[in-house]
């Protein structure tokens, strides 16, 4: 027997489930023998009795009732039930069941159900299905009053099994189901700025993501949070805060419009959520106007309020493919963004994963990396300028990994800051360079960075004097450069250690000035002997337009006031020497004048005769055109070559190690990880090509350079390649060659 039978043989038996099919048994025969109110032949008498038994119960609230035939017209209705539709039984009696409930109802079941035209054609049992009514003269699809029932029916079969309608009972759930809808709604939106919230986002993300793979569509996540938001939280008070987020979402959310969802995913962090986007030159823009637009000052309650926010980028299926590895890579993104300087936006790349894994690389070996003797130091000379003699040496920190080679200390003292590690290796720094500083000839300085953890330490004067008495070096020939991060620390703490160390003679320099708060209130209050105008004032500053040869030559007049000396950092190029020769910097430090040098390098140059150090470098600052030896790939025709990238701007790059490539060839750069650039040679000369690229490259926020679209991997993935999001790799080439109809290659491959 099947589920049908089944269902058919219960019925016989009168095994009934729910409440009102109890009530419905012991109604049956008096109802429901001769089919309903309407179809009935019994007296008139006969049928009151019934009706007035329904009555009854129906007052007691178990429920109202209803039937229909087997075309689904109703052949019998309660007259409560009529009522609470604002009509009389007769009225409705031979309308279809379907006409009482609004169109959306019987169309669209919930979660859960399914719809309930469906369920009334396959003439199966109705369980407490909720349905919206329609009352009075309201029409089907905008009901003038909104109630709600839940409806259970039983399939009533003859005595020869066929199929003769309905037999039912609705309950009114109107106040619960409204109920229900708050709580539902209030779960899924944030209550303070009404954008979505987190629950809500995260179900959209991955249910967008699943929809849109069968097709290779593309979605983009964009995350931001508020820079200095706390700050305006904890000056203004909370309410103030409150108030800020919503002007902030509204901000957003006018931005973005219908084109995606806004969410508040909680804190001062936001989400959004652009379908069909791919474009990072379309995404950059709209990533600078949330910048902009968010940026502008907020009036609460009377006072101003200046916030800002960082913006991280990821798009699927290019960065992630699924939702949970999407919000890795835009929360690296965004963590990448903070990190380079906030109000500033970043895509997520393979390399800011590689740099986070790195950095757990980085955390794991560098308890041990001193002990080991994996750290040494090199030293930067500082030179005068106008006669080319140094009048100091930095000592820069340099980590040689077993396995990773040469790890910057741009990256592993960060990492050291977050322990007390950085206070050990600052120790070790300190006396090893002193002891370096007593093998050089004449009185030149050396110059250690301090980090602010390290001067912080109680016992940093200590060893700063340790240093100098093992050492027995001049006070007055060590230098210790300090980043204005000390500032935000214990104030009263932080004047004792400079006046402590003031009295050992040793000198203080400020280092990378200009970057952080830059508060003149810090260069009064400490007695610095040197400011550091950090590189990035320096590096282009010759280029027209730019205001920063302005801001070296206030920093510089400030300095002098103030009795300072004054270094220009990273000077690179021969026109950027000249710029801060005139505008008065009183030493320069830079390649130009040499990279940092390990020890014996440093004696040898001072051991020798004639000038230390000449300056050396090209003669003019390049604008966007970003120096540096990778290699990349680079198709033609079927082929795949490796060539080495000098150099690349947003129009064109310079490549090496092709030979016989004529001008006017169209080639395609493989520049990693699904970056494919259109370019046409318009230089040739030996193994040395310039191109020009057909759609120029966009930033990535930071300093690089990236194409606005990729190769799609569900492209690849059709090509026969696993799915999986773009890594730095460069493009499987053997998925578009047929080897049997490759034609010889046309350029010559060189060494690289
Ligand atoms: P810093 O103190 O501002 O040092 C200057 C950095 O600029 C050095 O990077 C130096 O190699 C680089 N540089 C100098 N001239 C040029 C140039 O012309 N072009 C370019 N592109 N770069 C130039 P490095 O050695 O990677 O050090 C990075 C930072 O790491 C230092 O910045 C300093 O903050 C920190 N650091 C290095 N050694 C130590 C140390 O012993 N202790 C502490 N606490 N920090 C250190
Ligand atoms: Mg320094
Ligand atoms: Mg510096």
């Amino acid at each position: 027997m099947g589920p049908d039978g089944a269902r058919r043989r219960a019925f016989r038996q009168g095994s009934w489930g729910s409440k009102p099919f109890v009530v419905f048994r012991l109604i049956k025969e008096a109802v429901n023998g001769s089919g309903g109110v309407g179809h009935s032949d019994a007296p008139v008498e006969a049928r009151r009795a019934p009706s007035a038994f329904l009555s009854e119960i129906e007052s007691a609230g178990v429920g109202l009732f209803w039937a229909t035939n087997r075309a689904g017209l109703l052949s019998y209705i309660s007259e409560k039930a009529a009522a609470a539709l604002e009509k009389e039984p007769k009225d409705l009696l031979g309308l279809p069941i379907t006409s009482l409930f609004s169109q959306t109802s019987i169309e669209e079941g919930g979660d859960t159900e399914r719809s309930l035209r469906l369920t009334l054609r396959s003439q199966s049992k109705i369980e407490e299905q909720t349905v919206e009514i329609c009352v009075g003269s309201g029409s089907q699809d905008e009901p003038a009053l909104r109630r709600w029932w839940t409806i259970s029916a039983k399939p009533h079969f003859n005595a020869a099994g066929e199929f003769d309608g309905y037999r039912g009972a609705a309950r009114d759930i109107t106040r619960d189901f409204e109920t229900q809808q708050k709580v539902a709604r209030q779960s899924q939106y944030d209550e303070l700025t009404g954008l979505a919230n987190r629950h809500r986002f995260n179900r959209k993300l991955a249910s967008t993501l699943n929809a849109f793979k069968p097709t290779g569509r593309s979605c983009a996540l964009v995350m931001l949070d508020l820079d200095r938001f706390k700050h305006v939280n904890d000056t203004m008070g909370h309410p103030a805060g409150d108030e800020l987020l919503k002007r902030a979402a509204e901000r957003l959310q006018s931005i973005i419009e219908d084109k995606g969802e806004v969410a508040r995913m909680g804190g001062d962090e936001f989400q959004i959520l652009l379908p069909d986007v791919d474009d990072r030159g379309q995404l950059a823009d709209l990533a600078n106007r949330i910048i902009h637009v968010v940026s502008q000052p907020y009036t609460l309650g009377g006072r101003r309020a200046l916030i800002g926010t960082s913006v991280g980028i990821a798009i699927a299926p290019y960065d992630g493919i699924d939702a949970e590895e999407l919000n890795a890579a835009v929360d690296m993104a965004l963590y990448a963004a903070k990190e380079g300087g906030k109000g500033t936006f970043r895509f997520y790349s393979a390399e800011l994963k590689d740099a986070a894994l790195q950095g757990a690389i980085i955390e794991e070996g560098l308890r041990d990396a001193l002990t080991l003797g994996q750290i040494s130091l090199n030293y930067q000379p500082l030179v005068n300028p106008r006669s080319d003699d140094v009048e100091a040496f930095e000592a820069l920190m340099r980590w040689d990994h077993p396995e990773h080679g040469r790890i910057s200390p741009a990256q592993f003292i960060p990492i050291a800051e977050q322990t007390d590690l950085v206070v050990r290796m600052g120790e070790w720094a300190l006396k090893q360079a002193c002891h370096d500083a007593l093998d050089w000839p004449g009185d030149r300085k050396v110059a250690v960075n301090i980090s602010a953890k390290q001067f912080m330490t109680p016992g940093f004067v200590k060893t700063v004097a340790e240093a100098l008495a093992e050492s027995q070096l001049e006070p007055s020939r060590l230098e210790l450069e300090i980043t204005e991060s000390v500032f935000v620390g214990d104030d009263e703490n932080v004047d004792k250690t400079f006046a402590s160390l003031k009295r050992l003679g040793v000198r203080l320099a400020m280092d990378d000035f200009g970057t952080g708060y830059s508060s003149l209130g810090y260069l009064k209050r400490a007695p610095f002997d040197k400011i550091k105008i950090d590189q990035s004032f320096v590096r282009g500053c010759t280029l027209s337009g730019d205001t920063n040869p302005a801001i070296i030559t206030a920093i510089v007049a400030l300095a002098k006031a103030l009795g300072m000396q004054t270094v220009a950092e990273g000077v690179e190029a021969m026109d950027e020497l000249e710029l801060v020769k005139e505008r008065g910097a009183d030493l320069v430090q830079g390649y130009i004048y040499s990279k940092p040098l390990a020890q014996d390098k440093v004696l040898e140059h001072l051991g020798g005769s004639g000038p230390l150090f000449i300056p050396d470098g090209p003669p003019r600052h390049r604008a966007d055109r970003m120096t540096m030896l990778r290699k990349i790939g680079l198709i033609h025709e079927d082929h795949y070559y490796d060539v080495m990238l000098r150099n690349i701007s947003k129009t064109g790059a310079r490549i090496d190690g092709l030979g016989g490539v004529p001008v006017g060839e169209d080639v395609v750069l493989d520049l990693g990880a699904g970056q494919l650039v259109v370019s046409r040679v318009v230089h040739s000369h030996d193994i040395t090509q310039g191109l020009e690229f057909e759609t120029p490259l966009i930033s990535d926020g930071y300093s690089g350079l990236v194409t606005r679209h990729r190769v799609s991997p569900y492209a690849l993935a059709e090509a026969g390649m696993p799915l999986k999001a773009l890594d730095r790799g460069s493009y499987p080439m053997h998925i578009m060659q047929d080897q049997t109809r490759r034609r010889p290659p046309r350029f010559l491959q060189h060494e690289l």
